[in-house]
């Protein structure tokens, strides 16, 4: 087993990984900074250094600091968490070159999934279920408008290197093709600097569920089954949970099933989630996220099974400690995430110093956060604060403890989302499972005037 981990990341995933890794009897080396030096990360590690100014191209995103600090403080791995240098499949092959063990999938896997044409490729080619559209990147304008006849409007064209909802154009109908088609590929290549595109049918109303995956390097991948993430602004999840309430046992199956085949065709290790979009009993690939995910906890919750450990045994070379027989699933988990942001304001940042702090605590309630009394939430970085999770026996009984969890949640010295995310614990078309990613656009008129009064 390492002895010594790099952690390549900040806040609360640093936290998660860095709990894991202590309670496992490894090392943690914490990277930080000019601004983070007061972080959580940086205090609960076993040692820290600064690698830089705020600016995350200077600090977070150095691979040579990076590695290089890796290499002084003695550590045999580095584990990125999610965002950063997670998904670079060249700073996996430095951190390779250099000797260290990168605590993720190959840098092969990152590239063969990396690119969302060439995922969706690899995905056709393993029998996995895509949303219907182009089979290779789009020649031009006229090939576009053949496929969206072929497959029926409204449609989507996608930058095949695009992330992050970016380099992403709807057409209606013919008539807005040219401009949809136009304006992703100048996108893609502002962006990407790739200005390949494809096509794909808009599903519409659809649910977004994923699966979680994990592979070693024996040949065996099981899932640990799927979490709902339709409650979205913007392509950003807000709540999440797992199982989904809409899936019969049979869908659920065949999903599964579909992720651990596309985990196959792109030889994967390590963790990965597999994203779906889900509509009537019917689901389609849409991407492979190359790393731990921010929701990862509630697959933990219902199942028993420290993610991040597995990622660690995984590259220390032993097996999976499961099989997928001996993967469980209990009750029903919840995430809320809590964000410095204020949502009467257009959603905009709020960064503050924390004044006063009170988690909630009690049964089935776990809180992934970085926060401390007195910490000062950087202006430079995300602005999710805090993760709310919740186990219970059945979904509602789920929904009531994250109630009574944001009940007692206290932050006090910036806004936060959190009456908003209650607002939505009370929505009767959430308790009822009646939502899709249009869930908080079609609410958010509803829910500023509620709270107005
Ligand atoms: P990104 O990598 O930029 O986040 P994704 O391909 O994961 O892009 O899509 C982001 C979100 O957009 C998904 O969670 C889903 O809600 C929506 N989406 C993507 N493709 C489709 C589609 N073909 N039909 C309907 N919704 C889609």
């Amino acid at each position: 087993m390492f002895k010594r981990i790099l952690i390549a990341n900040r806040g609360e995933i640093a936290v998660r990984i860095i709990r894991t890794c202590h309670e496992m009897g490894i090392e943690t080396v914490a990277i930080y900074s000019n601004s983070d030096r007061e972080c959580l990360h940086v205090q609960l590690a076993t040692q820290a250094v600064c690698i830089g100014p705020s600016k995350s191209s200077e600090s977070y995103l150095r691979m040579d600091r990076i590695i290089q600090v890796a290499l002084a403080t003695g550590c045999d791995a580095i584990h990125p968490g999610f965002g950063f240098l997670s998904e670079n499949a060249d700073f996996v092959e430095m951190v390779e070159a250099c000797g260290l063990v990168f605590i993720g999938p190959s840098a092969a896997s990152i590239n063969a999934l990396g690119n969302k044409m060439a995922a969706r490729t690899l995905m056709i080619a393993g029998n996995v279920p895509v949303v219907p559209g182009s089979l290779a990147p789009l020649k031009s304008l006229n090939e576009a408008k053949e496929i969206a006849l072929e497959v029926g409007y409204p449609i989507l064209i996608k930058a095949s290197a695009g992330g992050g909802g970016r380099g992403m154009r709807i057409a209606h109908n013919e008539s807005e093709m040219e401009s949809a088609y136009n304006q992703a590929k100048l996108e893609a290549k502002q962006c990407f600097l790739n200005d390949e595109v494809y096509l794909e049918k808009l599903i519409l109303n659809p649910k977004h569920i994923e699966i979680q995956i994990l592979g070693d390097h024996f040949g065996n991948v099981i899932h640990l089954g799927e979490r709902d993430c339709s409650i979205q602004r913007r392509n950003q999840k807000i709540i999440e949970e797992a199982p989904s309430c809409v899936l019969t046992p049979e869908i659920r199956e065949k999903m599964g099933q579909a992720a651990i085949n596309a985990a196959k065709a792109a030889d994967y290790t390590n963790a990965g989630t597999v994203e779906f979009v889900y509509v009537n009993g019917e689901f389609y690939f849409i991407e492979m996220n190359t790393r731990i995910q921010v929701e990862h906890p509630i697959t933990e919750m219902i199942t028993g099974i420290d993610i991040v450990k597995e990622q660690i045994r995984v590259e220390a070379n032993l097996r999976l400690n499961y099989t997928q027989e001996q993967v469980n699933f209990n009750g029903v988990a919840i995430e809320c995430r809590i964000n410095a942001e204020d949502f009467r304001k257009g959603f905009i940042p709020t960064p503050g110093r924390v004044e006063y702090l009170h988690f909630p605590g009690g049964m089935g309630v776990r809180i992934d956060s970085l926060l401390y009394q007195g910490y000062r939430v950087s202006p430079f970085y995300d602005s999710m604060v805090a993760k709310i999770i919740v186990h219970g026996t059945t979904r509602l009984e789920a929904i009531r403890k994250m109630r009574r969890a944001l009940e007692e949640l206290m932050i006090t010295g910036f806004t936060t989302n959190q009456e908003l995310l209650y607002m939505i614990m009370h929505s009767k078309d959430y308790v009822k499972g009646n939502f899709d990613t249009g869930f908080i656009e079609a609410h958010i008129d509803e829910y500023l005037q509620e709270g107005a009064e």
